[in-house]
């Protein structure tokens, strides 16, 4: 497969796909590998996923230029995540020695649990932020003990195929972080029905995450779904409305919008919805879109040509507003606002997943809520507002994993990330994510 550099239209790479045959025999590498691994001693699983973060630092700035060229990350998002891999290593770098079970008291003898790696873990990565993704299932579960397959997504394969290698420079063994180039179809459902993989992480699409639980029954496999999202930035009236409209861009068209947790409907208290619509399309109109490599850049292309039709489609009409793209090669989409006739419109209830926000006004606290949980999606938030009470109320009223207020916090890899309803099931990162890659076993002792 040719892979495309989505801001030039050069091709960066071909990469072979693997086919039935080819995922098998990974599977089978990753269950030869297992053994071994588990019994590596926790400290010195601890000293080589060390090792490979130290690397991955070393390599920070050519994995950030890969994911530049490949995925179309400006350079300042493309080196906060080559970071942010190696912190993720450095922060699962201490759990295996932390992965403690419990002593339950019980007549009669000694009750003790263990917490036991699962076997092999397919992780299937999405193509919007290739890196960070494959490393957000891979680092937990290598810490607990499982051999990794991950499956990147067909567009963005390189920069999870660089990790494999520092992974085995770093002294992994041979076959317990495996990166497998392939089609969703092929090598991805191969993962997925295979008997031998113990566990799925996916992130991807809703669509395509529905059919890999319904398939991953068959073989009763783990799973965790990242799916996707319409969330909502909620505006009271009482809010720093400055910083709110300031802070509202980058909350959506960060990643040009191709990012699950992107706050894509603005819902404004109606007392102050025109002063907000206003200074927003004022703070849209300074998004920088254009080459990557500019540190002046704030928004880089969309991921193919493909893609760029499917957000162009949601946008019928003349737009509230739209800012500008660079023309010719590339796959530029400019910025763009839209308001509302009604809120069944198809932009305001599915997932666009591409530079492209809504605003529409609301009445009180109550119909902020009710607006704000009309969707099949429940993945992030934000609500801005000085009243405490309220900030607190709305965020327990919303029905969303990651809610921030007064900010557009992104995913921190030291706190439980994941969605509510049709966005997810299980949670990634945090103090708890060797849970999910680990099975409690519970062992009586009698005395
Ligand atoms: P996608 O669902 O098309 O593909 C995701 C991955 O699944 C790819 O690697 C693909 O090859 C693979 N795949 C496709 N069909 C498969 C099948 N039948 N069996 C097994 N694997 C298969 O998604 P995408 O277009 O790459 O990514 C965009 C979507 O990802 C958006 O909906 C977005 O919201 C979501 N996303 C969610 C999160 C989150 O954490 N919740 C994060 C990033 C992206």
């Amino acid at each position: 497969m040719k892979i495309i550099n989505p801001a030039t239209e050069d091709v960066l790479a071909e990469v072979e796909l693997a086919d039935l045959a080819e995922t098998d025999r990974a599977v089978e590498r990753a269950r030869k590998a297992f053994p071994a691994w588990r019994e590596v001693a926790p400290g010195d699983r601890a000293r080589l996923l060390r090792r490979f973060a130290d690397l991955v630092d070393r390599h920070g700035e050519e994995l950030a230029r890969l994911e530049l060229d490949n995925a179309g990350h400006t350079i300042g998002n493309a080196r906060w995540e080559a970071g942010n891999v190696r912190d993720v290593l450095h922060f699962y770098a201490g759990a295996p020695e932390r992965n403690h079970g419990k002593q339950i008291p019980v007549p009669g003898g000694v009750d003790i649990t263990f917490a036991e790696p699962l076997g092999v873990v397919g992780v299937i990565v999405p193509w919007n932020f290739p890196m960070v993704i494959t490393m957000w299932g891979a680092a937990p579960a290598l810490a607990a003990g499982n051999t990794v397959i991950v499956k990147p997504a067909e567009w963005t394969p390189l920069t999870a195929l660089r990790l494999a290698e520092l992974a085995l420079e770093a002294g992994l063994p041979e076959g317990v972080l495996q990166v497998l180039p392939g089609a969703g179809e092929v090598a991805g459902a191969r993962l997925v029905e295979h008997p031998d993989v113990n566990k799925i992480v996916f992130t991807g699409s809703t669509e395509v995450g529905k059919q890999i639980a319904a398939r991953a029954a068959e073989t009763v496999k783990r799973l965790t779904l990242e799916m996707g999202g319409k969330s909502a930035n909620i505006v009271f009236a009482d809010a720093d409305l400055e910083k709110a409209a300031a802070s509202a861009p980058s909350a959506v068209f960060d990643n040009s919008g191709q990012d699950c947790c992107a706050r894509s409907r603005i819902l404004v208290e109606r007392s102050v919805y025109d002063e907000f619509l206003q200074r927003l399309c004022a703070a849209v109109a300074n998004v920088t879109v254009g080459d990557p490599l500019d540190p002046r850049t704030t928004m880089g292309p969309l991921i193919s040509a493909e893609h760029r039709e499917r957000v162009a489609s949601f946008v019928s009409g003349v737009p509230t507003f739209q800012g500008s793209c660079p023309a010719g090669k590339g796959f530029w989409f400019p910025p763009t606002v839209l308001t509302h006739e009604s809120l069944d419109e198809r932009s305001f209830t599915e997932e666009i997943f591409g530079p492209v926000v809504s605003v529409v006004p609301f009445e009180d606290e109550a119909e902020a809520v009710r607006i704000a949980n009309n969707t099949r999606y429940g993945l992030s938030g934000s609500i801005w507002t000085r009243d405490v009470g309220r900030a607190l109320r709305t965020a327990r009223a919303v029905e969303a994993g990651n809610l921030s207020v007064n900010s557009h916090s992104s995913v921190r890899y030291w706190t439980p990330f994941g969605g509510f309803k049709e966005s997810g099931l299980g949670r990634e990162l945090g103090p708890d994510a060797l849970a999910a890659f680990t099975e409690t076993k519970n062992v009586f002792i009698a005395h």
